[in-house]
């Protein structure tokens, strides 16, 4: 794929809206606004213009905007044409970027060539993505700091101790291994503790990131009438997590996604789950079982009148051996017991109210508690499974380069290792399958 040349994209979201934008990025950019501008651009200046046709005639009049290089978003010259957001005026005005010499630009492609141009590293460039896709404003405050650098600055700075330590080590690799003394070793192994324990707290607060990019996913088991869907509004009067569709997500097994304390709860409702010899509904209980089987904790509902049934033994029977469990002990109004924490054969168990909302904050706090969540955002890492990785990978190195103090040749070869996947964090080595992974995710105009 060539990184120059001209692409043209509608960058607003499909409908109607009061303003659209089409977005032009690459060599051809002044070609395309001389045909379609009808007066001349000044460098980042908003200037209202006609925009017209092949004939001179306006299709729309808008804001034009010219950035030339390199103070772009891609680091390319750009053209912005902000018109009237009807769908038919946006496909008229891409039409005639693209009689003027664009393409239509592929998925994530702008931002593609501001990696590539430098403008922006791999972990600024997956804190797009994040941005838009995030459904919580803590999760939405986490990206923007990752996207003005705040965690690549993080890594750099881990990253450079590392290459002072290589380059201490690369100079003693001219000498036979007995003339390397002491202090030498123990100022190797002094600054291998202190790059451990950074990358170490990397991991932790990256831990804490996924939790606010995925959110967790929680089953509610219970039977008919316990207070399934009145728990769920309860749960969701704080707050609705906006979550937009992930593809390959069962859509029907999840009914609702709450927002607690910044991390989006994907609340998956086991109500269908009963033998049936219907074949459709069939396929809708297998649906909900393999949406449950990559939860992470289950809310098993009982009506304390009640307490568990044969139907409840039987769900909880069925899963997964890691999986979490809190009985949640339901309608304590009908039987005058105060809400509270305790236990039920050893498992976590919390006595509320879902009509009245007694005892719904300790159930968050439990909830919090077993999914790991400290609820402090400042200092966390949105991170992607491949920054985990390669952080792992890191450690590893750095752990292997522990035992191999006395082989100073193994011991570089160990920290050249570490150091090559903490760059890959942002993108120093990053091969093309990658990059096309992650823009596949981005929208078309990002
Ligand atoms: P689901 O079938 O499990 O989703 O249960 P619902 O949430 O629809 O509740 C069934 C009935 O129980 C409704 O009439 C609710 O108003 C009632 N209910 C749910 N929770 C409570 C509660 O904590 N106390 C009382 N008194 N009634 C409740």
């Amino acid at each position: 794929m060539r990184n120059d040349d001209t692409i043209a994209a509608i960058a607003t979201a499909p409908g109607r809206g009061g303003i659209g934008v089409v977005r032009v990025s690459g060599l051809g950019v002044s070609e395309v606004a001389r045909r379609i501008v009808s007066i001349s651009l000044r460098p980042r200046v908003a200037t209202l213009s006609k925009f017209l046709d092949c004939g001179g005639e306006a299709i729309d009049e808008g804001i034009a905007l010219f950035f030339p290089s390199p103070h772009s978003y891609t680091g390319q010259d750009v053209l912005e044409l902000q018109g009237h957001g009807g769908p038919l005026v946006l496909q008229q005005l891409l039409g005639r970027c693209l009689e003027s010499g664009a393409r239509v630009a592929q998925p994530g492609e702008f931002t593609r060539r501001a990696h590539l141009n430098g403008k922006l590293d791999l972990v600024q460039v997956e804190a797009v993505a994040d941005l838009i896709d995030a459904s919580t404003a803590q999760a939405a405050r986490c990206a923007v700091r990752s996207l003005s650098g705040h965690y690549s600055y993080k890594i750099q700075l881990v990253t450079d101790k590392l290459v002072e330590l290589r380059a201490l080590t690369e100079a003693t690799l001219d000498f036979p291994e007995e003339d390397i003394n002491g202090a030498t070793r123990s100022r190797q192994a002094a600054q291998l503790a202190v790059i451990q324990k950074e990358i170490s707290e990397l991991l932790a607060a990256s831990g804490q990131g996924s939790l606010l990019r995925e959110g967790v996913h929680v089953v509610l088991a219970g039977q008919p009438n316990v207070g399934k869907s009145s728990l769920l509004n309860q749960l969701a009067q704080q707050d609705i997590a906006i979550v937009t569709e992930i593809p390959g997500t069962t859509r029907d097994a999840i009914r609702q996604s709450v927002n607690l304390d910044g991390v989006p709860v994907h609340m998956v409702d086991t109500a269908g789950l009963r033998e049936t010899s219907d074949p459709v509904e069939r396929v809708g209980v297998e649906r909900a079982w393999t949406a449950i089987q990559r939860a992470d904790v289950v809310l098993l509902l009982l009506d304390t009148r009640q307490g568990e049934t044969e139907a409840d033994r039987a769900i909880l029977a069925r899963l997964p051996d890691r999986m979490k469990c809190i009985r949640v002990m339901n309608k304590i109004d009908l039987v005058g017991l105060p809400a509270q924490r305790g236990r039920i054969d050893g498992a976590e168990a919390v006595w509320l109210s879902a009509k009245t909302g007694a005892g719904m904050e300790l159930l968050r706090n439990m909830l919090k508690q077993t999914i790991g969540w400290e609820g402090n955002v400042e200092g966390v890492f949105m991170a992607h499974a491949r920054h985990l990785e390669a952080m792992r990978r890191a450690q590893a190195g750095l752990v292997r380069a522990t035992a191999e103090t006395e082989r100073q040749e193994l011991f570089a070869e160990e920290l050249r290792l570490a150091h090559e996947a903490l760059m890959s964090i942002t993108g120093e080595f990053t091969s093309d399958d990658l990059l096309g992974e992650i823009f596949s995710r981005f929208c078309i105009g990002k």
